[in-house]
């Protein structure tokens, strides 16, 4: 296996949910449980005191996020520092940090990461068989800048025969600094 492929257990988890949505969330997480646990978790302020009270879990919690903390986890994102995103934002209430709310979704599609938006999304991506697997990321801003290192699939390492004729990769590790 490549030494760029991320790791195929042990997913760097962010769990964000507005406030509407945190009954949501500690249903969903109460539901996936057993998927949840090996993985590494990371939080927004409140989503993540609450699931550390209600599960036990541990939970690396940033600042609420109408106080940054949404811009916190992006910044991870963009970093490279962040596998999977659950973002069970409100779509019926404006919020002070909308333009957060924005610039996280935006990031997060930007690095290609998975994310999940409502609960049925996050039951899928959570028990996708390529949470146990490794999985080559697609780095944008490294295809634009480096395209001496293209590489030329997408597939799950070790499906050859998926994805050939997908757009062509970049490792994260490969990732040119910004400017
Ligand atoms: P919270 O932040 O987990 O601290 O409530 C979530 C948000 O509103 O973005």
């Amino acid at each position: 296996m490549p030494d760029h492929a991320p790791a195929a257990a042990g997913r760097r988890i962010a769990l964000i949910a507005h406030d509407n949505k945190k009954q949501d969330m500690i249903e969903w997480a109460e539901y996936n449980l057993h998927l949840l646990a090996g993985h590494e978790l990371f939080a927004t302020a409140t989503t993540g005191h609450l699931l550390q009270l209600q599960f036990g879990l541990p939970v690396t919690c940033f600042r609420s996020g109408p106080y940054g903390g949404d811009q916190q986890i992006g910044a991870r994102i963009a970093e490279g520092e962040i596998d999977l995103l659950v973002f069970l934002w409100d779509p019926l209430e404006p919020h002070p940090h909308d333009p957060d709310v924005k610039a996280l979704l935006r990031v997060a599609v930007v690095c290609n990461i998975p994310m999940a938006c409502n609960r049925a999304t996050a039951d899928f991506m959570i028990s996708s068989p390529l949470m146990s697997r490794s999985h080559q990321p697609w780095d944008p801003a490294a295809a634009r800048d480096r395209p001496d290192q293209v590489i030329p699939t997408s597939a799950p390492i070790g499906d050859e025969d998926i994805g050939s004729d997908r757009p062509a990769l970049v490792p994260a590790a490969t990732r040119a600094s910004p400017g």
